[in-house]
């Protein structure tokens, strides 16, 4: 028995790009066999719709409405639903899939959506965040840069973003990327925007996930499994069910 988690998910109220609600998402999800979801915005810095004209304390009130609508439909429907967000390093656009930190945290910085990488990551990892980089290898007509991965400063890689052969991911390079450093955690993640490829992705564990701080210990354990294409692998994609 598995308990299957989606680690990379938008939703249309906060992510420009999305197209369902937290709540749709949520049900989807619940739908699919899914024990929970983490909701991973575009943070304020990337493809993010709240305004940047009002205060810190607004634009974060707005960040979090998507999660918390997700939240409340799981509380019905019983899927469990968990806080994340997915920061861009700009200009270059890099994307950290950033975990186990709340809204008080992001209260307590304003001006974190300016700074440099590195001073992001040891803010992050210093105040117990988990960070993960996210499809390290993608190329799109909307990435002005070349890939740049910052194996160095994460916790972990995410080598399966959405279909395994998906072109634009170059999900082969992420998992050279990982090899190569095999201390690192590896994630598998949908990157949903819409009802489409629901739960094709995800991370599984033998046991029930109770918050982020338990994901980010089973992660760090090396208890997770990888959700790909559909199927539960270990951590090298070999398939198990
Ligand atoms: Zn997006
Ligand atoms: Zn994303």
């Amino acid at each position: 028995m598995f308990y299957k988690y989606e680690t990379h998910l938008h939703t249309s109220e906060v992510s420009k790009c999305a197209c369902s609600t937290g709540a749709e998402m949520a049900r989807a999800y619940k739908e699919a066999g899914f024990t929970g979801i983490f909701v991973t915005d575009h943070f304020v810095n990337g493809n993010c719709s709240v305004p940047r004209h009002v205060s810190w304390d607004l634009q974060m009130e707005m960040f979090v409405q998507g999660y918390e609508n997700a939240r409340r439909e799981g509380e019905k429907i019983g899927l469990d639903v968990f806080f994340g967000w997915e920061f861009t390093h700009n200009p270059y656009g890099h994307d950290y899939l950033t975990y186990n930190l709340d809204k008080e945290f992001l209260l307590a910085h304003p001006g974190i959506d300016v700074m440099p990488i590195e001073k992001y990551s040891r803010l992050v990892r210093e105040s117990g965040g988990l960070i993960i980089q996210a499809h390290p290898y993608r190329r799109a007509f909307y990435l002005l840069y070349e890939p740049d991965p910052k194996p160095d400063l994460v916790d972990g890689i995410e080598v399966n973003n959405s279909e395994s052969s998906s072109p634009h991911n170059n999900n082969h390079l992420a998992w050279e990327l990982a090899r190569a450093h095999p201390n690192l955690i590896r994630t598998s993640g949908c990157d949903i925007h819409g009802l489409y490829n629901v739960g094709i992705c995800g991370v599984a564990f033998r046991h029930r996930i109770e918050n982020s701080q338990h994901f980010v210990e089973s992660l760090k354990a090396g208890e997770g499994y990888l959700i790909i294409d559909g199927r539960i692998t270990d951590r090298e994609g070999n398939i198990i069910e």
